[in-house]
């Protein structure tokens, strides 16, 4: 019988990035996968003599020096993928039956957008944005001091944004920065990537999804690059 350090369960991208960083640290480890083919949402999907990549399409915080690329620094990966960057003017377009959002590069340039697209809103888009600001400085350091219990309580007193909203929908949020359903929907926008209507999602996660494209957004090439191609 093999004894492993560590055993990993699940191939998807976050078990395989766990046990690439535990074999860096000169650790034996084992990756137990469920599916025919290792990588989960990674994977893609053969139907109809296609194959469909599901999974991940572009990535944020990409850039030499931001968090994901420190990750695949980290294990070993950053020199070994090629990443292109996403036209910064319109890295996604939100079509809406009366309006269409533009995401682009650059916090500020995208609340400007917002200013222009709901002009009387503005008092609660600086408003919105504050948060913003205060929730990711929050998210960053509670990154640092890892989620160890011991450390969270003083975390906590240090952000008193996050006791005011750890526990409240994202929803409520959007109700107190405005009553425009335009810019409530603008601002609820990317809800399809946690599959969470505001009502339910959280504060921090409606925020930190706006952070992770606004930072700007990298494509990754590879075989990968065409969503469809035949197989
Ligand atoms: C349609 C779609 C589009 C997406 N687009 C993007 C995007 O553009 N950018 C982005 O950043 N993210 C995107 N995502 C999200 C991203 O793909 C996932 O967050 C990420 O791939 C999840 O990785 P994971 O390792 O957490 O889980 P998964 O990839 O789900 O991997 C989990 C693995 O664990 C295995 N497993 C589960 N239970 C067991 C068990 N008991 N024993 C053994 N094995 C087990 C599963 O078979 C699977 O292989 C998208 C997701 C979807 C579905």
């Amino acid at each position: 019988m093999v004894d492993f350090d560590v055993i990993v369960v699940g191939s998807g991208i976050g078990g395989m990035a766990a046990a690439l960083k535990v074999a860096r640290a000169d650790h034996s480890v084992a990756v137990l996968e469920a599916a025919p083919a290792f990588g989960g949402c990674m994977n893609p999907m053969q139907k109809g003599g296609y194959s469909f990549h599901v999974g991940v399409h572009y990535l944020g915080q990409l850039a030499e020096g931001d968090r994901f690329w420190e990750i695949l620094d980290e294990i070993g990966l950053a020199d070994r993928v090629e990443f292109i960057e996403l036209d910064p003017d319109t890295i996604d377009r939100y079509v809406f039956p009366d309006f269409e959002l533009r995401l682009c590069k650059g916090r500020e340039r995208f609340e400007d957008q917002l200013i222009e697209l709901v002009p009387g809103e503005e008092r609660g888009i600086h408003k919105y944005f504050e948060v913003y600001g205060q929730v990711m400085k929050a998210t960053e350091s509670l990154l640092e001091v890892g989620a160890r219990p011991s450390k969270l309580l003083g975390w906590l007193l240090r952000h008193p944004i996050m006791v005011k909203y750890a526990r409240v929908p994202y929803q409520r949020l959007l109700d107190e920065v405005t009553s425009d359903v335009r810019l409530q929907t603008a601002l609820a926008a990317p809800w399809f990537d946690y599959m969470l209507p505001p009502e339910r999602a959280s504060v921090a996660y409606g925020i930190a999804t706006w952070d992770h494209y606004l930072s700007g957004c990298l494509l990754y090439t590879s075989d990968a690059a065409d969503e469809v191609s035949p197989v």
